[in-house]
């Protein structure tokens, strides 16, 4: 049996980036053979096994036959007469479907080194278009690369936009499609997923609801880059460039889901989109089952962002408000991430990237003013049960008046 590298090890190696995960195909082996030399099998629906000692995977080489919708429609055949080439076609892009043996003699039927080269993500062959998750994958690669230049072949863009229309993206899974979605959103362009998702029409499939922000204007003062898709935009790449977590940048990719709902009589205006975009932003978080604290801060961050913008203003009794609603006492970290997200709304704004956010110093100082207050004293003043909790809203109502103060002093 013939052991090779492949997939993503490959491509990262001719590129010259770091290689973290190592896949392996194995040509010549049945699963006895792997069996009884000590290979752990994992996989419940294809033949992978973890090695002995290191623990990486090493897939037997195998075809493929489409044989229904989505992802478990899918046949395998893996023999020890299944050649590395007739492995590497059922791959998704040239530049994944290389393989290198322990001398680093490279196989590349598919012309992955090419495509590398011109930087191109291509697709293998038309079995492209039996798996739906290539979408995403496509547009995930397009965000991870493009910083080196990586730019979709025109005709896997075509054969992509066919796949979205022809109803199979519906057939994803909830986590199939966030693991692809999370991984894009870390990586450092992850605005060009979405660009790449909304130009082969798979954003109208799978996010209707950040579709439509395309096109939807705001007011000028406020947003020099007007359209409502543009902005979102700009706010995840400014995300990415300050290293937010994934809580954050999900928040971020739907903050403004709201302003897609808006009556264009009263465009460029967008009067409470806060309270409408609640519906949608929980409806795209069900959708693919989100984690919870995703979930969590994009609804916070939907309702509120605009508080956070209008903090030095906030009176002192709207701003308790905004730090009971996030639970700031038991929930400091949280409060943080909302803070983080409204400032990327704020820079993500054209020709305003570089203008200092007060709002963020303040809101800190504000959370730390109320965290500073007490439960001892009251206590020992004899508040126990609901009269306890108003006392405290009482105490800490008067040291954010008496931050307030001294923050306009
Ligand atoms: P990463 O650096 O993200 O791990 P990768 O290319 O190694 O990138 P994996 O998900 O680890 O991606 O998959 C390994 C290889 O398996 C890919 O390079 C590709 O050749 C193939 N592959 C994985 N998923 C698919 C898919 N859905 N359709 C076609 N080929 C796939
Ligand atoms: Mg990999």
């Amino acid at each position: 049996m013939q052991v090779y590298k492949v997939g993503g090890a490959v491509r990262d190696r001719l590129l010259g980036l770091p290689v973290t995960d190592i896949d392996r195909v194995v040509v010549g082996a049945t699963t006895e053979e792997m069996l009884a030399q000590g290979f752990r099998p994992v996989g419940a629906d294809f033949p992978v096994f973890l090695h002995p000692k290191t623990g990486e995977e090493y897939a037997l080489a195998r075809t493929e036959r489409k044989s229904g919708r989505g992802y478990g429609g899918f046949t395998f055949y893996a023999s020890p007469e299944v050649t590395l080439e007739e492995d590497l076609i059922r791959r998704d892009l040239t530049i994944n479907a290389m393989a290198e043996d322990d001398q680093q003699n490279l196989t590349d039927p598919y012309h992955g080194q090419r495509d590398l080269e011109a930087r191109i993500l291509r697709h293998v062959s038309p079995a492209f278009a039996e798996d739906p998750l290539r979408v995403l994958r496509v547009a995930r690669f397009a965000a991870r690369y493009a910083g080196l230049g990586f730019t979709v072949a025109p005709e896997t863009l075509e054969l992509m936009r066919e796949l979205s229309e022809s109803g199979e993206l519906q057939a994803l899974t909830a986590e199939r499609s966030w693991k692809e979605i999370s991984r894009a959103l870390l990586e450092d362009q992850p605005q060009v997923f979405i660009e790449v998702l909304r130009d082969c029409g798979a954003l109208k499939v799978l996010m209707p609801e950040v579709d439509a922000l395309f096109g939807v204007p705001q007011p000028e003062a406020h947003h020099p880059e007007i359209d409502t898709g543009l902005h979102t935009l700009s706010v995840l790449q400014q995300a990415a460039l300050h290293k937010q977590p994934l809580t954050v940048r999900w928040a971020c990719l739907l903050h403004d889901l709201g302003k897609g709902l808006t009556p264009q009589e009263e465009w460029p205006r967008h009067i409470a989109h806060e309270h409408t975009g609640l519906k949608l932003i929980k409806a795209v978080n069900e959708r693919f089952k989100a984690p919870k604290d995703c979930q969590e801060l994009a609804l916070l961050v939907g309702q509120y962002h605009t508080h956070g913008h209008r903090a030095l203003e906030l009176k002192a009794s709207t701003l308790l408000e905004l730090l009971q609603s996030f639970d700031v006492y038991r929930r400091p970290q949280r409060f943080e991430e909302f803070i983080a997200a409204c400032e990327m709304d704020a820079r993500g704004r054209k020709g305003l990237e570089q203008r200092s956010y007060p709002q963020a110093d303040y809101l800190r100082g504000a959370a730390t003013a109320a965290r500073g207050v007490a439960v001892q004293p009251l206590l020992e003043q004899g508040f126990k049960g609901p009269a306890l909790g108003e006392a405290l809203k009482r105490e800490r109502l008067k040291v954010l008046k008496a931050y307030k103060d001294a923050a306009s002093a």
